[in-house]
């Protein structure tokens, strides 16, 4: 597990176990939530449609052998299951706000029963924005739901009714590899539920997600040239994890996930103007669009890394940046470069 989320996990639920630790420890839990939830967001707005559907690795022995998009449904359908069927007695959120016809699932199970091919062409028929939507109802009546629970609540067991009532929702698949959630979610208490499916399985899935999505970011960058459109190397990015570079349809540049469209404005600008980047481009040292905003405290470095390019070639400056990298400890490279562009060039040169 993450060692952040580890220890945040661990403090939480030593808080939420102790009466007067209590409702800090709910706070902990929703704080928690927000930080593994904005990865999910993080995902859904800077990634293709296409990637919700990916197996990079099928057949693999964990959650990572899933989808994108099944991993969202998974967390939220098991969420609003328990929260709504069990803990409140009310209406789950796929019914009542109509999800269930929006998102397009053809199922409104767990999806537990689901394995290989059939993740990816479940995954497929979801519009993941409705299903993002979901996800967001879903933690909010949650987090609103365990605002409002008192210590005293934490105890409360649930028996054969709470079991038959559950079978009766047909949202848990009659197949072994989904039934046992029945007896597994009724042979805990509240407190129970709260360690497993409104903490520890967001845990366990969005880490899932995590190694899905970085794993789609290497596959969009290969055979794809590093050079980013600015001057940067998405070879050598603080960032690559997440980004699978401007020139592919994975890019989650900061630059590009700011923009209405999602697309960096120096790539927009350099493809009208049919460059390869800003470093053919003659207004290079005056230009003040995208990753060149004066606000930006990279902007400069990378003018420089632009004019480096311009000057010596990619296959120098990709040389130029592996021994940098080597030599120095820096993530962006106005750490090291500062924001002078004669100076960082200079330093370019040099090294
Ligand atoms: S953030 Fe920019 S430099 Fe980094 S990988 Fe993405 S496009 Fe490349
Ligand atoms: S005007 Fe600016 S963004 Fe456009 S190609 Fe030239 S340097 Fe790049």
């Amino acid at each position: 597990m993450d060692k952040g989320w580890s220890e945040k996990n661990k403090e939480m639920q030593q808080f939420i176990g102790k009466e007067a630790t209590f409702r800090e420890g709910i706070e902990k839990l929703i704080a928690f939530r927000d930080d593994m939830f904005l990865q999910i967001t993080q995902i859904v707005w800077n990634y293709p449609a296409e990637a919700f559907s990916l197996q990079p690795y099928a057949g693999a022995d964990g959650y990572h052998s899933k989808t994108l998009a099944y991993s969202i449904w998974h967390i939220f359908r098991i969420e609003d299951i328990v929260a709504h069927e069990m803990i409140a007695g009310d209406t789950q959120v796929l019914f009542k706000e109509g999800f269930d016809k929006s998102i397009h699932s053809p199922i409104i199970t767990t999806g537990n029963e689901l394995s290989g091919d059939a993740i990816a062409e479940f995954s497929k028929q979801l519009d993941v924005k409705e299903l993002y939507r979901y996800a967001q109802e879903v933690k909010k009546s949650s987090d609103q739901l365990l605002e409002q629970l008192e210590y005293a609540d934490l105890k409360r067991k649930f028996g054969e009714g709470m079991k038959e009532k559950l079978a009766k929702t047909g949202c848990v698949s009659e197949d072994e590899e989904a039934a046992w959630l029945i007896d597994y979610w009724c042979g805990k208490d509240v407190r129970g539920l709260i360690k497993m499916p409104f903490s520890r399985h967001w845990v366990m899935h969005i880490e899932a997600m995590r190694r899905i999505k970085n794993r789609l970011c290497e596959i969009a960058r290969k055979g794809v040239d590093p050079l980013a459109y600015c001057g940067l190397s998405c070879n050598h990015c603080f960032l690559g994890a997440w980004c699978g570079s401007c020139r592919s349809a994975y890019n989650a540049c900061s630059n590009a996930t700011i923009s209405p469209d999602h697309r960096c404005p120096n790539e927009v600008c350099c493809t009208e103007k049919g460059f390869d980047g800003c470093y053919e481009c003659e207004l290079l040292e005056s230009c003040e669009k995208g990753f060149y905003v004066p606000e930006n405290d990279g902007a400069n470095a990378a003018k420089a890394q632009s004019l480096y390019v311009r000057k010596y070639g990619k296959k120098a400056f990709f040389k130029v940046q592996d021994r940098l990298h080597k030599k120095f400890q820096f993530e962006k490279t106005q750490e090291l470069l500062g924001q002078d562009i004669k100076e960082a060039l200079r330093i370019l040169e040099e090294n």
